[in-house]
């Protein structure tokens, strides 16, 4: 990979964000504390809260001691200071979560979705919308104040594009689903795949919280996985890195996979698959939670088809950790979110079946905390989405660029004035050092202007660094 040199824009973003992470993981700092942890001069920690407090991204608090003395003046964050909107676009159903700056979720709402919306996806982001506005409204929330929308979909995804490639359930390719939700809602849109999106959650407010070395296995309507290794998401050349929905587990004479190749682990574990496979026995099976209740009563296809689904689980752990030796495995999807006795028996069999007692200490083994919210709050309160659109930072931007634009202007206007001037003591042979002198001054004055006017688009350099990424 390429090295990239950071810019200042880059320094300041990293710093801005470092300061702001600081705070929002505090329960309120001082700013004395604030330099001490990050080791900035106090003027640039300094001109960097003030520009958060400026943004009303936090606000002070006062911390009474209660003794005698000054006051403690804290930071904290504003968790009001905008909303985010996650959306987790999944084939059958799809969810809404509003979410506070802290990625709480303040309200969500899920709305079924028609299978012939591949067909008709304007009409399905329409209803999408109004959904929205009806969720807002509900909860007395201000539409201002909302910043931007991140969409967590099922299949194979083009995040700088905003393009669903390939949605495998649904057999429909290239989705413009970015361009779709921003013309409807009027508001910036990221897209990532689901899991990948889950993942994050799951590492900034889930089961493997602040973790750099996760894998997360999800079993739902499909089987995939994401890989975050030394702090980055592993994404391959195309994000599509961690499809272990379609490596081959039977050669002989597998099962057919919806990708058209036999013996796929989605072939045996996706959900409409294992329906499938018990309604060969009893035709009535409407859902997973009825092949439970089954196998809960000791009936033999049941019983047989829960110990075939979990072998494959195990399989699939067993290949996850001997492939990629995480640190934290995250067991998700709704197979095992909604079903705790599947996620047991998989742990059960998993545990009896290390070979190498060396992985077993190595891997930690953890169930989804987030489950279904995962994938809406990761597009919600990713730590990027949130600058780019807040609307002070917006106001406070084009105000502070406005008047530096005047400045610059007039400051053209004098300079060329005072060029002029000099000019003419030139040509009237004055003394030409005095021309050469104020050239030079001339020079430097304007050099101070241009970085004094560059400078200023420090407040524009969250928005900039926005631009290159949904994450990491
Ligand atoms: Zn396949």
């Amino acid at each position: 990979m390429a090295f990239k040199p950071q810019d200042q824009s880059d320094i300041r973003y990293n710093n801005t964000m470092m300061i702001l992470n600081i705070i929002k993981n505090s329960n309120g700092i001082a700013r004395s504390t604030l330099a001490q942890i990050t080791g900035m001069s106090a003027t640039s920690m300094t001109r960097i809260v003030n520009e958060l407090l400026e943004l009303n991204l936090v606000h002070e608090t006062t911390l009474s001691s209660g003794g005698v003395g000054r006051k403690s003046i804290l930071l904290e964050i504003n968790d009001l200071a905008f909303y985010t909107l996650g959306i987790d676009f999944a084939e059958t159903d799809i969810s809404l979560c509003i979410m506070d700056f802290t990625g709480k979720i303040l309200c969500k709402e899920s709305i079924p979705r028609p299978l012939n919306a591949a067909q008709d996806i304007s009409s399905l982001i329409h209803t999408l919308y109004c959904t929205y506005l009806n969720l807002m409204g509900r909860n007395s929330l201000d539409t201002q104040l909302m910043a931007a929308v991140g969409v967590g979909a099922v299949g194979s995804i083009d995040r700088e594009h905003g393009i669903i490639i390939h949605e495998e359930i649904t057999h429909t390719y290239n989705i413009p689903i970015r361009q779709l939700i921003e013309d409807q809602f009027h508001l910036p849109t990221f897209i990532d795949n689901d899991i990948k999106c889950a993942i994050i959650a799951e590492n900034l407010l889930g089961a493997a919280h602040r973790c750099d070395d996760v894998v997360m296995l999800s079993f739902g309507r499909g089987v995939g996985s994401a890989i975050i290794n030394r702090g980055k998401m592993m994404r391959g050349h195309a994000n599509t890195a961690g499809e272990i929905g379609h490596t081959i587990v039977d050669f002989s004479d597998g099962q057919l996979c919806i990708c058209g190749r036999r013996g796929c682990l989605s072939a045996y574990l996706m959900e409409e698959s294992i329906l499938e496979q018990a309604r060969k026995s009893d035709p009535k099976i409407q859902t997973i939670g009825n092949i439970v209740a089954c196998y809960q009563q000791n009936i033999p296809w049941a019983v047989s088809l829960v110990d075939r689904i979990t072998n494959y689980i195990v399989i699939a752990i067993n290949n996850a950790i001997n492939f990629l030796n995480p640190r934290n495995l995250i067991l998700g999807g709704k197979l095992l979110n909604d079903y705790p006795l599947l996620y047991q028996i998989s742990l059960d069999k998993y545990n009896a079946s290390v070979t190498y007692s060396t992985f077993r200490p190595t891997v930690r083994i953890i169930p989804s905390k987030l489950k279904h919210d995962g994938v809406c709050i990761c597009p919600g309160c990713s730590r990027k989405t949130y600058a780019q659109n807040d609307q002070n930072a917006q106001r406070i931007y084009h105000r502070t660029i406005t008047i530096r634009c005047l400045r610059f202007f007039w400051c053209q206007m004098f300079l060329a004035y005072r060029c002029f001037y000099k000019l003419i003591w030139y040509f009237f042979r004055i003394d030409i050092s005095i021309f050469l002198s104020a050239q030079q001054k001339l020079q430097i004055s304007l050099q101070a202007d241009l970085e004094l006017f560059s400078s200023h688009f420090h407040t524009n350099c969250l928005l900039q660094s926005t631009r290159k990424a949904f994450c990491q």
